[in-house]
């Protein structure tokens, strides 16, 4: 007998069992667990006699954590059948305990996410204690994968097939009084020992307990799938859905195949249809591809991969942000909301005053939704103070500027900043495009010099790239990472270079896009392989949003500093197309009224008509397989440039960085997972085709040609 199971037996004749998996900070639900639960389950139907009702609880800070992703990973298409075997000998130890007759209570102490709800869903009766850290749901589509463990069939009997689908397809997760209200969970409690009494009660007032599937006359919530409500839902819920994957995540697919094919027939055989699609997703590339990055490689930059050793752990108590504009005004809300205090400077109070406004708009909708109380969004903002004044920024222990990106007024500010704030503050420059390196040279202490690099909105994005210049110091960075993490964002940290790492991947992707319209591609097709390709927006309407006249700013400027170096940029045929998009048309984007789309006022925004016309060709047009690797290719490729020249140090910080950054298509795992999962020598056959049809920045970098030869990936 295991120990990872304890089995406890009370005077009052009920069980409880601990689950306590040895030498793991998580119980998961891996070969120990399932010996110690078929051992568990065998002795309860052997004493089943003598017991009262089950209770079922955790020795950890966690429920219980779900699938084990080690294990799961690993899962080829050689193990399909072993697998499939595996986990129907999962779900038949669950179903065997709600089946037992016996009352079976979870007590639910902590998290319980994927495999630990589907413990919880096989209990008749679930209480949540009252705590911060209790989430209930089912992420298991955030990886690619499904809820094997009786997931599907049981949400969809609780609650029906149209409640259960934005836990099963799109991982909602639920704190407990949530979870109260929506019926998934039947009580909560302010303490453990309060939690083990209600349970004990209830079992001792229910001890005849089925589950509601399982009793007479059962009916689906909603009805079935051939009930009509639900069959009009259904009609449309595929298109749905595929609207939002593009065909690009298999997971919500397969969930909602399992849902509906699982509501039409009875329990047992709903629960093979479930591990049919669980084997076939787990045993996918997709499910590796976002399990590895969104897992395995995010909890190895959140555990500070990238951080210099041997630092002691720093908490920034006062920073100080220059320009309170776009950027800094989300700079200010995102480092409030941290409990961090600041200062927000502008040129004058009443553009300091609007950019805190920012914040106050933010936190009112939350107290007008009754997600925060006026008191807490009154303290928040009192931690914001609007200034002028450069001595304000007295005590600031990190100053992040966020002016116009114009070099010499950046020198100008952040001097200003170090003079005023503590002796030993670092300075941080939002910069997108400036080398940090050089803007170091402003300040008289070039060590305490970084790059914080957000994106846009910065309160949405979760990403922050860290830009190591010259001179900039282990400690410095040091200091850095643990700001981006206490702002809970992702840090990932790259070397100085024009354009950083995600900056340059992002300009190949808009670069693609235009360039394709110039060869005559039709702007429709360009923007709708790019999504079905995996990547949120298309690049003509993200350079939009970007503006081209800032792209043009931004040519400009790196040719200039070039020029200074004696360097020049390479032509890309993107140029002249915005160029004409400027000059001629006068075009610049979205902000200045239009660009590749129209946006009438109160309407959809829609291709400019004129792009037809003005741009198209009825014999430039190429297969749709072409632009969706031309989009994807030409940025796995910049990234590995980024590894070559030593810009990127980790595969983690490349795969997260391009997703987070700049929305480089999930269910590849990343930039390099793509390259990856495609095959290195297939990926390097691909790009000598596309370098010959479509120019030589297709061709695969050294480095590339180097993993090719050796058969390693990345
Ligand atoms: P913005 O034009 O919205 O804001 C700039 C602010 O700086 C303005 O409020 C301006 O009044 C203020 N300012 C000008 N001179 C100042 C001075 N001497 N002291 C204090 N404030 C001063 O610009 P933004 O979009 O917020 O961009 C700011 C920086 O962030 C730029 O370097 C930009 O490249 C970078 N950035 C922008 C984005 C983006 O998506 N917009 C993303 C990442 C980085």
């Amino acid at each position: 007998m295991t120990d990872a199971i304890r089995y406890e037996k009370g005077q009052d004749n009920i069980v409880v069992l601990t689950i306590d998996m040895p030498g793991q900070s998580a119980n998961t639900m891996n070969a120990v667990y399932r010996e110690a639960m078929g051992q568990t389950v065998a002795r309860l139907e052997a004493e089943k006699d003598s017991i009262a009702g089950v209770i079922v609880t955790s020795a950890k800070k966690t429920f219980f954590a779900g699938g084990d992703l080690n294990e799961l990973i690993k899962v080829t298409k050689a193990d399909a059948k072993p697998f499939y075997d595996m986990i129907l000998n999962i779900k038949g130890q669950l179903r065997r305990l709600e089946t037992l007759g016996k009352p079976v209570v979870a007590a639910i102490n902590g998290a319980a996410l994927g495999g630990g709800w589907e413990i919880c869903l096989a209990c008749h009766h679930r209480i949540a204690l009252d705590n911060s850290s209790v989430q209930l749901g089912l992420p298991e589509v955030t990886l690619g994968l499904l809820p094997g463990g009786g997931g599907v069939v049981r949400m969809v009997r609780l609650l029906g097939l149209e409640k259960a689908l934005p836990y099963l397809a799109e991982g909602k997760k639920v704190r407990p009084d949530a979870a109260l209200k929506a019926g998934l969970i039947h009580d909560i409690a302010a303490t453990p020992d309060e939690m083990l009494s209600k349970a004990r009660a209830w079992i001792a007032a229910n001890p005849a307990a089925v589950q509601p599937w399982d009793a007479k006359g059962y009916k689906i919530p909603g009805g079935t799938p051939s009930t009509p409500a639900v069959a009009q839902m259904l009609a449309i819920a595929p298109s749905v859905l595929r609207d939002k994957t593009k065909g690009c995540f298999p997971a919500p697919e397969k969930i909602m195949c399992a849902a509906v094919e699982g509501a039409q027939v009875d329990f047992d055989t709903a629960q093979i249809i479930e591990a049919r699609y669980f084997t076939e997703l787990t045993t996918g590339q997709v499910a590796k591809n976002m399990i590895g990055t969104f897992w395995f490689q995010l909890n190895e930059i959140n555990a500070g991969s990238s951080r210099p050793q041997g630092i002691p752990q720093y908490v920034t108590k006062k920073v100080g942000v220059l320009g309170a504009g776009m950027m800094g005004a989300g700079i200010a809300y995102v480092s409030a909301a941290a409990g961090i205090e600041v200062v927000l400077k502008d040129v004058s109070i009443e553009a300091a005053e609007k950019g805190k406004g920012y914040s106050a708009k933010l936190l009112d909708k939350k107290v007008s939704r009754g997600h925060m109380t006026a008191d807490k969004r009154d303290a928040f903002l009192a931690r914001i103070k609007p200034t002028a004044s450069d001595a304000d920024l007295d005590g600031c222990d990190l100053i992040i500027e966020a002016v116009f990106e114009d070099r010499a007024l950046k020198a100008k500010v952040n001097a200003a900043a170090e003079a005023a704030a503590l002796p030993d503050a670092v300075i941080a420059s939002n910069t997108s495009t400036l080398p940090i390196t050089g803007l170091a040279t402003a300040v008289q202490k070039q060590d305490k010099f970084i790059g914080l690099h957000f994106f846009s909105p910065v309160d949405k994005m979760p990403l922050v790239e860290i830009i190591k210049g010259a001179k900039t110091s282990d400690e410095t960075l040091a200091r850095g990472f643990d700001y981006v993490l206490q702002i809970k964002k992702t840090p990932i940290v790259v070397e100085d270079s024009r354009g950083f790492f995600t900056s340059r991947v992002f300009g190949t992707f808009t670069n693609e896009g235009i360039a394709m319209l110039g060869e005559g591609v039709s702007a429709a097709m360009i923007e709708n392989e790019a999504r079905k390709a995996g990547m949120p927006v298309g690049p003509l309407a993200i350079s939009d949003e970007v503006s081209m006249s800032l792209m043009d700013h931004i040519r400009k400027q790196t040719v200039a500093d070039l020029a200074a170096e004696g360097k020049s940029i390479p032509e890309h045929p993107a140029f002249a197309v915005i160029d004409l998009m400027l000059k001629e048309y006068k075009r610049p984007g979205k902000a200045a009224g239009g660009g590749f789309y129209e946006y009438p006022e109160g309407g959809k925004k829609h291709l400019w008509p004129e792009l037809k016309a003005r741009f198209e060709k009825a014999d430039a047009q190429i297969s749709q397989e072409d632009v969706r690797d031309r989009i994807l290719f030409i940025q796995a490729i910049e990234t590995v440039r980024c590894v070559e020249e030593g810009v990127l140090k980790s595969v983690a910080d490349a795969n997260i960085g391009s997703i987070f950054g700049i929305g480089f298509a999930a269910w590849t795992g990343g930039a390099l997972q793509f390259i990856n999962q495609y095959g290195v020598k297939d990926f390097v056959a691909r790009a000598q085709y596309l370098a010959e049809q479509y120019g030589e920045r297709f061709l695969p970098p050294a480095l590339l040609l180097e993993r090719a030869a050796k058969g390693e990936g990345f």
